[in-house]
């Protein structure tokens, strides 16, 4: 498919690919949606392939923001940005981020950067040294690591899956598996277990999972066998795409609750299959926005008490997305639903045309991605 048709079908603005020849960078920034504000989406330091396997992934990235900024009831829009990096592995340098902060800057703030896999706070603020439409940084810019704040939503939707199902409201005695004790699952970890829930955890990286079973004394099983653990929720916080038709059908838990993006990996199809297992699934990008939400409140200039608020209305949101589902095929089908009318409402608001409309409603068919600071 052609560039065009490319974000045409996805309805996005502007995607701008950028060479910076003292540096060697090689970049991309898509913005989708700014109906709603600006876009706030981090950026990914990957090594792809090829070009079109970067591009297909921005745009969904792109994408994804879109709705999540939007199911988070946040006046922003939804961009995200890549560095294609020359080969695996290859390690981050300051000359490497202040180009990209520089290309950054070329959006005048209609694109503001964050973390996302490969980027840290580091990271962040060598990009802040170029441009003020950063966010996420401990020093330069601000925000700090948005994970703690990702993972408190996770733990908010799952009170509203718990709630929507007539059960207590309450962690004590529930046995929760967590699949990745990166940043988010080691702290949605650390939250319940502070609410007295046992922890089933599985990671590949050895130091994350000494680190849990350390601190937190979770037990562990291997990476095999987490995603079918018999359990009250599972909560998938490593990895997009784990969920498919046939581990749908296998799941053990009643309560599906991510923490990682796109954890489903055909929304629409999955989405409906785990419906009809009697899964209940709450939306990754309505379950794990409290990172975006963190940064971009900042951003607006939030206080701490409007950040805290917004956060907690995951679980409000949440609760809405289950209860739109039972007059829909899937829980992912009404949270999308939900951030197309934020959208259209806005638009109508603004009094600009919802270029969206003129499509149809595309976004059905199209799926929230991995890795979202932001
Ligand atoms: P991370 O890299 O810190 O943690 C991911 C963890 O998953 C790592 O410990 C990794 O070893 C583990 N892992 C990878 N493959 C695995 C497998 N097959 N089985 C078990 N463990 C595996 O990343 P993170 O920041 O914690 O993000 C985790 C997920 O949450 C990502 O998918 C990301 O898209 C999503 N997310 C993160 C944020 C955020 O604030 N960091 C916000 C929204 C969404």
């Amino acid at each position: 498919m052609s560039v065009f048709d490319q974000i045409t079908e996805r309805g996005h603005e502007r995607v701008c690919f950028h060479h910076d020849p003292a540096t060697g960078l090689k970049a991309i920034i898509a913005v989708h949606n700014t109906i709603l504000g600006n876009a706030l989406g981090g950026t990914r330091r990957w090594y792809y392939q090829n070009e079109a396997d970067a591009l297909y992934d921005v745009l969904r990235l792109s994408q994804g923001m879109t709705y999540k900024s939007a199911g988070a009831g946040l006046p922003m829009g939804g961009a995200k940005s890549l560095i294609m990096l020359p080969k695996p592995g290859h390690k981050p340098t300051e000359a490497e981020a202040r180009a990209m902060g520089r290309f950054v800057d070329t959006f005048g703030g209609v694109y503001i950067a964050a973390e996302d896999v490969g980027v840290n706070t580091q990271f962040v603020d060598w990009m802040a040294l170029e441009t003020r439409h950063v966010m996420g940084g401990e020093k330069v810019s601000t925000g700090g690591d948005p994970s703690p704040h990702t993972a408190q939503g996770v733990v908010n939707a799952m009170k509203a899956a718990l709630k929507f199902l007539g059960r207590k409201v309450a962690f004590d005695g529930l046995h929760i598996a967590i699949q990745g004790v990166g940043n988010v699952g080691y702290n949605v970890s650390r939250i319940l277990i502070s609410g007295g829930a046992r922890i089933t955890v599985a990671d590949i990286n050895q130091g994350n999972l000494d680190r849990a079973v350390k601190d937190l004394k979770v037990d562990v099983v291997s990476p095999d066998d987490i995603l079918t653990v018999d359990c009250d929720i599972l909560s998938p916080c490593a990895l997009g795409g784990v969920v498919d038709g046939h581990v749908a059908d296998n799941l053990r838990c009643e309560i599906l609750c991510p923490g990682a993006n796109n954890v489903l990996d055909d929304p629409d199809e999955d989405g409906v299959i785990l419906k009809s297992r009697g899964v209940l699934y709450v939306p990754d990008f309505i379950a794990n926005a409290g990172g975006v939400v963190h940064l971009a409140g900042l951003y607006l200039g939030y206080s701490k008490q409007q950040l805290a608020a917004k956060i907690a209305e995951i679980e409000a949101t949440s609760l809405q997305v289950l209860r739109d589902a039972e007059n829909t095929t899937s829980t992912h089908a009404a949270a999308v639903a939900l951030a197309e009318r934020r959208i259209a409402e806005g638009a109508r608001a603004k009094g600009i045309a919802d270029p969206r409309s003129a499509r149809g409603s595309h976004a059905h068919g199209t799926s929230t991605e991995e890795l979202v600071a932001g």
